[in-house]
């Protein structure tokens, strides 16, 4: 049977040219500076985001924490949205390694904080509070559905963090989603950030690997820190290999996911018990209601499993996710949507 996975973009595997590219890389020491697989794709990853420099970490979670290390000392403050990645599904990482405290306000249901929440939270210096040090976005927002922050909201963000002397961290885990749903490049998005991370894993369809990109001093900052968790690699240059292909191939190809995660969605509405605004799919994320009350999320999963068609149950309540990516054709779409009829349908 064609299983058509749609649980996440993480499940993308390397390109052929991802396999060739890594089987014929020139590494060396990374550690020792060495590797010049991996320094090119560093280079590369400063250039596409238009910072000084970037840094090769094993993963977006390790690339949030070490930027979060690198920006915070221990009793610092950082703001972020209660339905970040950083918060939900990061172990609380930041807390647990390196005694930052999290300040928590509400995601609006498109990704954004409210500047004037934001500007709020902000303690002011008073023996009591914690240092407020950093502001933590996240482009695109995995649990707000994929929506993209476009750079006048990222400019209306730094303002405020520029009044306070506060920095500001963007998990960009798919920030080349982001520039391709607002059709705008990687670069813009960044400008106002003092930190960016990003995943080559995803849609972009690499092996291993994400950047923490920023100024020079940071970067050099951060590879302290990312070497105290455990990340420095030694001829990581076989992983860098892939991450080359996947900033030169794999990123103008993210608009054809974005546009099978709209036909997912446009089809999924017209689904009785299904639940979702087929406007609000921004890239190639797609959040949609089970509305009924004969059928549970996790039973509606099982029984499209059975019929090889894959998503994930992720609450709250009957509420599930489908993400499109490199592996996914508009045939498969139009497939996984007869499978769904069928399904619900009895
Ligand atoms: C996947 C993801 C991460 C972390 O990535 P890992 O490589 O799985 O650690 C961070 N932020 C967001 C928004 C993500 O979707």
């Amino acid at each position: 049977m064609h299983i058509i996975d749609l649980r996440s973009d993480t499940l993308t595997r390397p390109t052929p040219a991802m396999r060739a590219a890594m089987a014929a890389a020139e590494v060396g020491d990374d550690v020792f500076g060495e590797d010049p697989t991996l320094n090119r794709l560093e280079e590369m990853a400063a250039e596409r985001t238009g910072k000084e420099a970037a840094l090769f970490v094993s993963s977006g979670t390790m690339g949030n924490l070490v930027s979060q290390l690198t920006h915070c000392g221990r009793g610092d403050e950082t703001i972020l949205g209660d339905q970040s990645h950083v918060f939900y599904y990061e172990q609380g990482g930041a807390s647990a390694l390196g005694g930052i405290h999290p300040r928590i306000i509400p995601n609006l249901p498109d990704g954004k904080m409210d500047p004037a929440e934001i500007e709020t939270a902000i303690r002011p210096d008073d023996v009591h509070f914690p240092r407020s040090r950093l502001i933590i976005l996240e482009n695109t927002h995995n649990r707000c559905g994929g929506s993209p922050l476009n750079a006048d909201y990222m400019q209306s963000v730094a303002q405020v963090a520029r009044r306070y002397n506060l920095k500001i961290h963007v998990d960009g885990a798919r920030i080349f989603n982001a520039a391709a749903a607002l059709q705008t490049d990687v670069r813009s998005l960044a400008a106002d950030a003092d930190s960016l991370s990003f995943c080559l894993s995803k849609g972009l369809a690499a092996p291993v690997g994400s950047l923490l990109c920023g100024s020079r001093d940071f970067i050099q900052k951060a590879r302290r820190n990312r070497k105290i968790v455990g990340g420095g690699m030694r001829q990581a240059g076989i992983l860098a290999a892939a991450g080359i292909v996947a900033l030169e191939e794999m990123t103008e190809r993210l608009c054809e996911d974005h546009d099978n995660a709209r036909k997912l969605a446009e089809g999924l509405a017209e689904i009785r018990g299904l639940s979702l605004n087929p406007e609000s799919i921004r890239s190639n994320i797609v959040f949609f209601d089970l509305t009924r009350e004969d059928m549970g999320a996790q039973e509606l999963a099982q029984g499209l499993e059975k019929s090889g068609v894959r998503v994930i149950p992720l609450g709250p309540g009957k509420r599930l996710r489908a993400v499109t990516h490199y592996h996914i054709t508009s045939e498969d779409i139009t497939q996984a949507l007869a499978v769904f009829r069928k399904v619900t349908a009895g």
